[in-house]
């Protein structure tokens, strides 16, 4: 009788993994630290997705029922693997709940870590309370309480985003793009003109990264038909005047110092490595690439496995990712996860 694959990690990559080898008739357990599925984007409150604009509640939460809903994936809420032994067609794995899972393969899909903006206090975050997260403000609005200065509760008037915070930073060891931080945040801008139709939404970008097919429908949507003004700037500090937060830096087209009061600064926060990473390295026994993501094999030749057979990546656990790219590779290594296991069976009958 043919064993599960086991799916670690319940977010957008490993629930397609899921739906994937359910739709073929395979059975998986899926197993999830936390006590929801549905990863960053229902854990932390996504409120509308870039590219569809859909609910994150709605979209991912869809996956979630159907995964729930499926008879032939078996899943573990609150639980993580804490040993894990054996080889392809053969692995067993220890759940923190004490069971014991027999697995064919491994997907693993346990996503990315937010980065926290206390690593950046010269940006204000931790110091004034009107200094939030994109993740802050994506709560805000999906909660339907609306975007609000935490401070007083007051509708904001002038709002900052500040792109690139803990990527593209290497003073604090994170040389990466975190891909879609300048579309989302470009779109949060276009929420926040929507609710807030008298409030000025202000980007300090390095470079915009609206990738592909985005460009027009972000960056230049924003700008022309939504007003949102875009200030190519090197900032230096975020402070307060005792009424206003002040954003100080550089106009880097112009050459000039710029400082300039608002109500609400966000932080478009990047995507770290899972902070569980080193622990994933050493229970599956597999390498991290050299900024501690989970390290798959030849992009063309062996997409999805890792640096052991049987053991394969999906999604946000190998880098910056989109939820359209995290659902595809959760899919990919499902099929890569069976195909590998039927070319092993093959070559055992020859
Ligand atoms: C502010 C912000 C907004 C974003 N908005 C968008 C958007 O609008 N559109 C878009 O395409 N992308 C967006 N993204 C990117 C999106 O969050 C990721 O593409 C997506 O979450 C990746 O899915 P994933 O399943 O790979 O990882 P995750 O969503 O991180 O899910 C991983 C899951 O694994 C679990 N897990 C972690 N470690 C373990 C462990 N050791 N054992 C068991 N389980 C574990 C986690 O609890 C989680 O449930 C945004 C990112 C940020 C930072
Ligand atoms: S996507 Fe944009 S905001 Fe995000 S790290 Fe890349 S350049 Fe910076």
């Amino acid at each position: 009788m043919t064993k599960p694959i086991l799916i670690v990690g319940g977010g957008p990559a490993g629930l397609a993994a899921a739906q994937s080898l359910a739709a073929v008739g395979r059975k998986s357990v899926l197993v999830e630290k936390e006590e929801r599925l549905g990863g960053a984007p229902i854990l932390s409150g996504y409120a509308k997705l870039v590219p569809t604009g859909e609910w994150a509640k709605d979209a991912i939460g869809g996956m979630v029922t159907q995964v729930e809903k499926a008879k032939d994936v078996d899943v573990h809420k609150g639980v993580t693997v804490k040993d894990f032994a054996g080889e392809p067609g053969a692995f067993t794995a220890t759940l923190s709940d004490g069971k014991t899972v027999e697995a064919e393969a491994v997907v693993l899909a346990t996503g990315f870590t937010h980065f926290d903006s206390i690593n950046k206090p010269e940006w204000g975050f931790g110091t004034f309370p009107d200094v939030v997260t994109t993740t802050q403000v994506e709560q805000m609005i999906s909660s339907g309480q609306g975007v609000r200065c935490p401070s007083d509760d007051r509708k904001p008037k002038r709002v900052a985003i500040l792109l690139c915070v803990g990527s593209r930073d290497r003073q604090i060891g994170r040389e990466w793009c975190s891909k879609v931080c300048c579309t989302v945040s470009s779109n949060l801008a276009m929420e926040i003109r929507e609710e807030l139709p008298d409030c000025h939404v202000y980007i300090y970008y390095m470079d915009i990264r609206t990738f592909g097919l985005y460009e027009d429908l972000y960056y230049w949507k924003s700008q022309e038909e939504f007003k949102v003004k875009y200030i190519k700037a090197r900032i230096a500090e975020v402070t307060s005047d005792g009424e206003k937060l002040i954003v100080k830096g550089e106009d880097t087209l112009v050459k000039r110092p710029i400082t300039i009061p608002f109500d609400l600064v966000v932080h478009a926060v990047g995507m770290d490595p899972n902070v569980d990473n080193m622990l994933l390295s050493s229970i599956f026994d597999i390498e991290l690439e050299k900024h501690g993501y989970l390290a798959k094999g030849h992009p063309y030749d062996a997409f999805g496995q890792t640096s052991r057979p049987g053991v394969f990546v999906a999604g946000a656990a190998c880098g910056p990712e989109t939820i359209e790219d995290s659902i595809a590779q959760g899919k990919a290594a499902a099929i890569a996860a069976i195909s590998a296991l039927s070319g092993a069976a093959a070559a055992a009958a020859e």
